[in-house]
Parts: structure tokens; C-alpha cells; sequence
């Protein structure tokens, strides 16, 4: 049987949970997130080993390492690889290792799920060029894009709130454009489907009717009651603990990003929008920014004029 592994590619904070979830509750459809985290996960360690917060869990409601499917997972895994879950190179350290470890692995979560089709969210563009080269899976990938303003301003909020300090708004102009174009020219010469976070949270249906179709599945309408369907995705967003399967559309950039802010990234992100301007990206980027630095120097120069003025 060939399992064939949905692949949700895109920039981080594009909506690509909200889309696992809604493909996750297709009968005939299992996912797993973001597969790629799965030995951080299954090892139990955080990445900032003094935190006292609770182990990592799975959105079935159990610890990852007490999942019963993880754990059935894990034991098949160790019975043909001799390898733990935590063992397996999931990131392409070791090409070969990889090839061998991630044809076991959706192998078995197809036999133990009882489904071919497989949704991998993990996003990374390096992960789907390298999955095309495993046998016994076929890669279907699913080019998720927002709208620049809309991902731009959610990194921004969520760099605010970590603190942290090289999050400018034209280095992400630049990171958009640069995996956007690597997404593009990996994925042009495959079957995939691109869709608009935009579309899929306005209109759940129809956009996933676009993603079932060359599939040979139909929609169903359980599928927009995603939130009470049984699900282990392993990593995502805090959508997964959803327990309404209300979908909420997140335009917080029109109140949070400012006229020039929002000239800037439209500028600046000209090129992914409109791939044949790919050669003047770091110009379009550059006029944005300063078009940015401007409104700023101009609101200081404003702001000074006002702390001038006599009382
Ligand atoms: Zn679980």
C-alpha cells in the first residue's frame, strides 16, 4: 500500500493547525502535525530544560509519552528499527537515516491508523524535498499562504510577547519572501494544491474541496466539527485544545500595523505575490524599509515639534 503523506507547507503562523484539524476529521484521513518534532516530544524534554511546565501532551489529552496511539507507534517502530521514537532522524541530519526512518514510520501509522492518506504539518520546506526521495510514500503537498500583513503582524505579537529583540519587520519581509519562493520552486514541478489562508477560513468547504478532489476524496460535512473528532497531532497551535469547532479569523493586523507598516510589507513582499519580480526582491524590500524609516523619523520630527511647542 502506498501511503501517501499530505504535506501542509507554509511560513509559521499561516494557519496550517486550523488546516490539520479540518483535514484530521475526514474519515479517511489521519494527522499527526508536526511530525518532524515527534523524538523532542516522545524524549519529553523542553528546549529550556529549567522549566517546571507540564510534559508535552497530545491533543488527545494525554501526556505524548502515555498517548496509547504514540505508544503502539513507538513499539512497532522499536520492533522493525530497534530504534526509539526519540531516536528517529525526523530533520534530515543523516539523509539515509532519514530516507529509512520516515518510510517506517508513516509505514506504521498507516497500518496501525488503518489509513493511506497521512497529514505531516511539519511546514518545513527542507523536510518535503527530502521526502520525495522515500519509497512507498507519495507527497502531496499543500501550499498554504496568508496574506503577508496578517503573518508578518502575528510574528511581531508573538516577538513582542518572547522579547525578542531581531524581530524587525523587514527581516520578515525577507523570510517570507525567501521560503515562499523556495516553496514555489520545490513544489512546481509536483502535483499540489495551493490554497489562501484567507479563503480557508471564510469559506472551510469549498477550500477543502480543492484539497480533496485530486486526492480522489469528497468532503464531509464532520470535517467543519473538527474540534470533537479523535486526534493526536503532536505539535501545533492552541487550536488543537479547541473543544468548539469554531473557526475564528485572525485580521488583528488591521488594528495593529500602522498605514506605513502596511505599505511597507506589500511592498516589500511584491515578489512572492508576483514571482517574475523575484529578481528585484532585495530592492522592493529595501523601499519598503525605507519608506518605513521615513515615517518614523517623520513621527519623531512630529513628535519633537509638539515637545518644542511652548506651553
Ligand atoms: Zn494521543
Amino acid at each position: 500500500m502506498t501511503i501517501k503523506v499530505i504535506y501542509i507547507t507554509s511560513l509559521s503562523h499561516s494557519g496550517s493547525t486550523l488546516l490539520d484539524l479540518l483535514l484530521n476529521a475526514h474519515s479517511r484521513i489521519m494527522s499527526v502535525g508536526e511530525i518532524k518534532q515527534l523524538p523532542l516530544k516522545w524524549r519529553n524534554l523542553r528546549r529550556d530544560l529549567t522549566s517546571k511546565r507540564t510534559p508535552f501532551m497530545c491533543c488527545c489529552g494525554e501526556t505524548v509519552r502515555n498517548c496509547a496511539f504514540w505508544t503502539q507507534i513507538n513499539q512497532q517502530v522499536e520492533i522493525t528499527s530497534g530504534k526509539s521514537l526519540s531516536e528517529l532522524d525526523m530533520k534530515g541530519h543523516s539523509e539515509n537515516e532519514f530516507i529509512t526512518d520516515n518510510e517506517i514510520i508513516f509505514r506504521i501509522i498507516g497500518d496501525v491508523s488503518k489509513t493511506s492518506f497521512i497529514v505531516d504539518s511539519s511546514k518545513d520546506v527542507r523536510r518535503l524535498s527530502l521526502l520525495k526521495r522515500v519509497p512507498g510514500i507519495e507527497v502531496f503537498p499543500i501550499v498554504l499562504v496568508r496574506d503577508a500583513k496578517g503573518q508578518i503582524c502575528s510574528i511581531q505579537t508573538k516577538a513582542a510577547r518572547k522579547g525578542w529583540r531581531d524581530a524587525s519587520i523587514t527581516g520578515s519581509i525577507d523570510q517570507y519572501n525567501e521560503i515562499n519562493r523556495k516553496i514555489q520552486t520545490l513544489v512546481k514541478t509536483m502535483p499540489h494544491v495551493k490554497i489562501r489562508y484567507e479563503q480557508l477560513v471564510t469559506q472551510p468547504e469549498i477550500t477543502l474541496m480543492s484539497i480533496l478532489k485530486p486526492l480522489g476524496l469528497n468532503f464531509e460535512p464532520q470535517q467543519l466539527q473538527w474540534a470533537s473528532q479523535p486526534k493526536h497531532l503532536v505539535a501545533g497551535n492552541g487550536m488543537r485544545w479547541q473543544t468548539a469547532s469554531v473557526i475564528k479569523t485572525d485580521m488583528r493586523w488591521k488594528h495593529h500595523l500602522s498605514l506605513p507598516e502596511r505599505i511597507c510589507i506589500d511592498v516589500g513582499t511584491l515578489s512572492s505575490r508576483y514571482p517574475f519580480l523575484g529578481s528585484l526582491d532585495t530592492v522592493l524590500t529595501r523601499v519598503g524599509g525605507s519608506l518605513l524609516a521615513l515615517n518614523r523619523m517623520s513621527a519623531r520630527g512630529t513628535e519633537r515639534r509638539k515637545s518644542d511647542t511652548p506651553k
